[in-house]
């Protein structure tokens, strides 16, 4: 469904120049619940925000469906690591979660269903009247995706969205999007630079290298689709999973090191 070819983006400007993803190669069925993992820095965010069309990349190129995409597409949806400036702070929860659909051809009375539903969906009816602001931040987050489940996209691209919230409420919002994805049959991509959360969310997991940026692995994440905090996380083959991507983290690193990263501070010589 998400076929992306041989993807790069260089940043250029101010007489800096950054090679974030140097040909990232990858398929995403319909249907899959992906997580890509990588180290910070490695261009996980370029990735996704060329993925939504909301950065051209400077070659390659991302198919929907088999169509190249060249801007924001009505079917995908974007979760933001920072569920604090991704809502408007003056529209209260209900119309956050409304307002991308503004841009959709459909009666009032259907929107206002769809929110209905999004917020029940997270868990978040009794907060539809509420601010942002009066949320914790785990509930700010639900808000977001509730946000994106409104828009009913076919492809849900997440970015660390739980990188900032507490143990506890990561592992319930884990659950949820889990719990969203089965219900809903969404093809969801998830980007996060947690090894355990990455296995213990995904059916398969890809492993980035470090900028610019390739695919180091893809493994299979040969759990059973119940899963439980605890445990699948205590599961022997949980471990091993872990053990396997940890190490691959670690050579991209290696590599990076090796490589004389950091490309930020790299001079222009390519
Ligand atoms: P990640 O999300 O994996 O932490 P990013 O995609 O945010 O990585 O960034 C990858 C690299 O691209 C970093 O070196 C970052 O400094 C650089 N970068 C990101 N956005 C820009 C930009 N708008 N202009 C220049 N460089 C950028
Ligand atoms: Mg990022």
């Amino acid at each position: 469904m998400l076929d992306v070819h041989d993807l790069h983006k260089v940043y250029a400007g101010s007489g800096r120049r950054v090679a974030a993803l140097g040909g990232l190669t990858f398929s995403v069925a319909a249907g899959e619940l992906v997580c890509l993992v990588g180290p910070s820095g490695c261009g996980k965010t370029t990735l996704l925000k060329c993925l939504a069309g909301l950065l051209t990349p400077t070659g390659g190129d991302v198919r929907l469906d088999g169509r190249r995409v060249t801007g924001p597409t009505p079917g995908t949806a974007l979760v933001l690591q920072e569920y604090g400036r991704s809502l408007f702070p003056w529209l209260r929860v209900a119309e956050n979660v409304e307002l991308p659909l503004r841009h959709k051809d459909m009666g009032r009375r259907r929107r206002r269903d769809l929110v209905a539903d999004a917020l029940a969906s997270v868990g978040l009816t009794d907060a539809a009247g509420a601010y942002p602001w009066q949320l914790s931040g785990g509930m700010q987050q639900r808000v977001a995706i509730a946000r994106a489940l409104a828009y009913e996209p076919r492809v849900l691209l997440m970015d660390e969205p739980f990188a900032a919230v507490d143990a506890q409420t990561r592992a319930e919002l884990e659950d949820l999007v889990r719990g969203l994805w089965r219900e809903r049959g969404m093809t969801v991509l998830f980007v996060t630079h947690d090894i355990d959360e990455a296995v213990y969310l995904g059916q398969r997991v890809v492993v980035l290298s470090a900028s610019p940026t390739v695919v180091r692995e893809e493994l299979t994440v040969d759990l059973p689709d119940a899963r439980d905090q605890v445990g699948t996380r205590a599961a022997p083959r949980f471990a091993e999973l872990r053990t396997q991507v940890y190490e691959q983290i670690q050579a991209a690193r290696r590599g990076a090191a090796g490589l004389g990263r950091d490309t930020d501070q790299a001079p222009s010589t390519t």
